[in-house]
């Protein structure tokens, strides 16, 4: 309930700063309908009274052109409304979805490992400018509470009994209204692990490495079947809860439409028994139909919003996700070495530690390899360094500037990643490597030798040059696995920086193609500080360090020739590679 009164005070504090004219003009506007709602019945009494008692001339006139004019106020105010509410609606929208965007562009890295946020995002993503529909509907639900109360002082006026059986109309169909939203939003809520995985197996079907996968291996068929059970039974559960839904609603209504005839039956018994006139029994028929009419809206309102609300806590729920923990230190180069101390890290909902205790060193211009088997935490500790993880218990300080107290920014202004899943730019060869450093983006030289260094001399001339459109989506041209990888460690080298840190982006290619990269990569990098992750170890012969590692630690340290004199777990992993090198 706190959190309710919280978002919906979040929700019209950020409406007022989307949209503050539409926001004023809306309450003035609501207001002005109302007040002549209210004074239709009233009018419409004193035009019969004044006609019963044989009273023409101009106060009759006057009566019936201000009842005219009541009666044409709210379908004019209404064409206003529309008319400003588009525009409002469009700011809306730029606001809820800029904040978005802002605010994922903060969250903090880690947070991404972890499901829970893709469905919040997903969720928010959905939720984004519900608020605008929530402020017009709470708007207009309030507006027909005010109608609602005006008739009931109208009827008064004429009799207490009447307000007492209107007030009996309201009661029970709102709150079985109520009732019911409630339930079929949280139906709806509770189905979206299902959604997700819906759209994951369709949104299979849209990329084209696994449309090419499933059709080679012969898989299709069997995703589509997948995809298809749980399309099935999402639909199924929802027309279920749907129509059990409906059947109650119609009770509803039942309940309304006899209190309607009930409320008429009571105020023609008060005419009948003389104790209210003629004009007064009018008044009342008028405002019980508006009464009437209004309640419907109001009830509808008041479950819209209900149903609305749920998608404005989506939105402002993704908010609560952990940011990036910014320190205020600002980064100055190291000198000596970085330190890595009893580092420990796990993912979150992961059972055990992906990290367990990691010490080592790195010093200044060292080119360090860090090998092991599949899962002993390489990339982890990649991460780490790099500072877009930290740890949740050790150290990584960079001369004594712990990862945690940085300003990362200011950190990987210095440090040039090129990660195991390297991404595909669909942008021209140029910007896929210089969009690593965009100042330097027009020395077409350099980065023409840049690519001849590291992709071979003929590369450039193949792919038609920098201009060259990459990716068929936009019609144009496609690499190899290869080469895209060659590309993305181009780009990992246009930046210049002081520390290049390379995941396994060719893990792809063969031991020995993957070996002469490395090598040329090597000599590349020969000035600045270097660490090379890897699960092969034949380029380990040129490194200064190699660290080894196994379940979350470092197990050796050293040169190659020392860790294959020691027998440990390096030789072991040497000589089950050795054959592809010899
Ligand atoms: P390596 O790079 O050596 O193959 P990783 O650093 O990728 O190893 O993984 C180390 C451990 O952390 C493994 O047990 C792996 O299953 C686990 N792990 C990696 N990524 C995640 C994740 N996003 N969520 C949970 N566990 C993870």
């Amino acid at each position: 309930m706190k959190k309710a009164v919280r978002y919906i005070g979040y929700t019209f504090q950020d409406c007022y700063r989307a949209f503050p004219r539409f926001f004023v003009l809306t309450y003035l506007l609501d207001g002005t309908g109302t007040a002549c709602e209210v004074f239709v019945p009233l009018l419409l009494a004193r035009i019969l009274e004044l006609a019963g008692e044989g009273q023409g001339g101009k106060e009759l006139a006057a009566v019936i052109g201000l009842y005219g004019l009541a009666l044409a106020c709210g379908p004019v105010l209404e064409v206003f409304f529309r008319a400003s509410s588009k525009r409002a609606r469009v700011l809306g929208k730029k606001y809820f979805g800029s904040r978005l965007a802002v605010f994922s562009a903060k969250i903090r890295l880690e947070a991404l490992e972890d499901p829970d946020t893709l469905d919040k995002f997903h969720r928010a993503e959905g939720g984004e400018n519900s608020q605008f529909i929530f402020f017009e509907q709470v708007n207009l639900a309030l507006r027909k509470l005010a109608t609602c109360g005006g008739m009931m002082m109208v009827v008064g006026r004429y009799s207490p009994v009447l307000v007492v059986t209107g007030l009996l109309a309201l009661l029970p169909a709102l709150s079985t209204k109520i009732y019911f939203e409630k339930k079929i939003t949280s139906f709806r809520r509770g189905q979206s692990p299902v959604l997700r995985r819906c759209q994951y197996l369709r949104g299979l079907f849209a990329n084209r490495e696994t449309v090419k996968e499933m059709r080679v291996m012969g898989f299709e068929g069997h995703v589509t079947q997948r995809w298809e059970e749980a399309n099935r039974a999402r639909l199924k559960e929802f027309q279920e809860t749907e129509l059990d839904v409906r059947r109650k609603q119609v009770w509803g209504i039942i309940v309304m439409s006899v209190c309607y005839v009930v409320n008429i039956g009571v105020a023609f018994f008060l005419m009948a028994g003389g104790r209210i006139s003629v004009g007064a029994f009018a008044a009342c028929l008028a405002a019980f139909s508006a009464y009437d009419a209004s309640i419907q809206m109001l009830i509808a309102m008041v479950f819209n919003a209900v149903h609305t609300y749920r998608m404005v806590e989506d939105y402002y729920d993704y908010f609560t996700i952990p940011t990036e923990v910014e320190g205020d230190l600002e980064y100055r180069p190291f000198e000596e070495k970085i330190a890595v101390q009893d580092v420990h890290f796990r993912y979150s909902g992961a059972a055990g530690e992906a990290l367990d205790g990691l010490t080592c060193e790195i010093k200044k211009g060292e080119h360090v390899v860090v090998v092991g088997e599949n899962g002993s935490g390489k990339t982890t500790f990649s991460k780490l360094l790099t500072g877009a993880y930290l740890p949740s218990r050790g150290s990584i300080s960079y001369d004594g500037q712990r990862t945690e107290d940085l300003r990362r920014g200011s950190l990987y202004e210095h440090i040039s990643v090129v990660p195991q899943d390297f991404v595909r730019y669909r942008f021209t060869l140029g910007e896929n490597v210089g969009i690593s450093s965009l100042k330097r983006m027009g020395d077409t030289k350099a980065m023409e030798e840049l690519l001849a260094q590291v992709a071979g001399e003929g590369f450039l001339e193949k792919v038609g040059g920098l201009d060259v459109q990459l990716g068929r989506e936009f019609g144009g041209q496609e690499l190899s696995g290869g080469e895209w990888q060659k590309v993305a460690i181009a780009r990992g080298l246009w930046k210049r920086s002081s520390i290049v840190v390379l995941d396994e982006p060719t893990s792809a290619l063969d031991p020995l193609v993957e070996y002469e990269i490395l090598s040329r990569f090597v000599e590349m990098i020969q000035d600045r500080t270097s660490v090379i992750i890897s699960h092969r170890v034949e380029i380990c012969r040129s490194a200064d360090k190699i660290i080894v590692m196994k379940d979350g630690r470092m197990v050796e340290c050293g040169k190659h020739q020392e860790l294959l004199a020691r027998e440990g777990e390096y030789a072991r992993i040497w000589r089950e590679q050795a054959k592809w090198y010899v």
